[in-house]
């Protein structure tokens, strides 16, 4: 892990994501507030609504602003070692800027020893990254797939940037391109970056070693190999599940090169609680998703 000050290290301590022993004493609150995406996964689909389904994208409500704060006051109150407040979605975290910059700012008036997380597919890192590090982010999660435009062609079906739409290997390209632009630069400036990677035995199983080191070499400080969850509805829904076994020889080798996060739950992006023990149930007011 590069060198952290000691506030940093301590604060790291207490977010259960990126340390294994905090995750079974401290809590952390997705709030739902970025429902749109700037890219399209193969592997996604966020329109449903399941209240008994947790895997990322899902949530049972999106909140404005205002609605995010009150519901963080409300957790506060009930869950004393809530520790962290992430924006993991639905959709894409920095394609909902306002929103989350809002709702960020909002939160730390009435609570400014909480810590802020952010999630992102990275498109929009470039442009957005000084504003993170302005905001107080100090860990960040950027899911790359690939860096190879032709493997991201079959993982990624389009990106929306700058106005224009950009199919398969050319939307690859460019998204590869400023998800690591983005990562050298959070972790140029001290962010603790973790790198989220999605295995998907036959499209990037044999790859995710290289992306694995290039990120380690970009400054990121741990990576999150996940398996491929096959969501109903999604382009890769009749893909196998990548198997638990698959996943842990790959994490053993590459936990050569870098820390690597085993404890991932793949939450909803409402999730409220410990990581094992989604209490988001407690806190739903019952809306209908805006964007289904
Ligand atoms: Fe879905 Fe996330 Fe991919 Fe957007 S970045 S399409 S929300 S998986
Ligand atoms: Fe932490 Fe993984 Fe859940 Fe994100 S999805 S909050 S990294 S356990």
């Amino acid at each position: 892990m590069q060198n952290v000050s000691t506030a940093l290290a301590d604060m790291t301590a207490k977010h259960p994501c990126y340390s294994c022993t905090a995750q079974h004493s401290f809590a952390r609150m997705h709030i739902p507030v970025a429902p749109d995406c700037n890219i399209s996964c193969n592997y996604c689909n966020r329109k449903f609504d399941c209240v008994n389904e947790s895997r990322p994208g899902v949530t049972s409500e999106v909140l404005t602003p205002g609605m995010a704060c009150d519901k963080f006051l409300q957790v506060k109150k009930a869950i004393p070692n809530l520790s962290v407040v992430g924006i993991a979605g639905p959709g894409d975290a920095l394609a909902n800027w306002k929103a989350v910059k809002e709702s960020v700012t909002a939160i730390k008036k009435k609570s400014p020893d909480i810590i802020f997380c952010l999630s992102t597919n990275g498109l929009l890192l470039p442009h957005y990254a000084p504003e993170i590090i302005d905001l107080g982010f100090k860990h960040v999660t950027v899911t790359v797939n690939c860096l190879n435009p032709a493997i991201g062609a079959n993982i990624y079906h389009h990106i929306s940037y700058q106005g224009k739409v950009y199919y398969r290997e050319q939307a690859a390209e460019q998204l590869i391109k400023n998800q690591l632009e983005g990562i050298k630069y959070l972790a140029g400036k001290g962010v603790l970056v973790k790198v989220n990677i999605v295995m998907i035995k036959n499209l990037n199983g044999s790859h995710i070693m290289e992306v694995v080191k290039k990120v380690k070499r970009l400054g990121a400080v741990m990576t999150n190999i996940m398996p491929l969850i096959p969501a109903p509805g999604s382009a890769f829904q009749h893909l196998p599940q990548t198997s638990m076994k698959e996943l842990n020889t790959l994490r053993d080798i590459c936990q050569v090169d870098i820390k690597q996060m085993r404890h991932c739950q793949q939450c909803r992006a409402d999730a409220i609680g410990l990581l094992a023990d989604d209490q988001s149930y407690r806190f739903r007011n019952g809306k209908v998703c805006k964007y289904l």
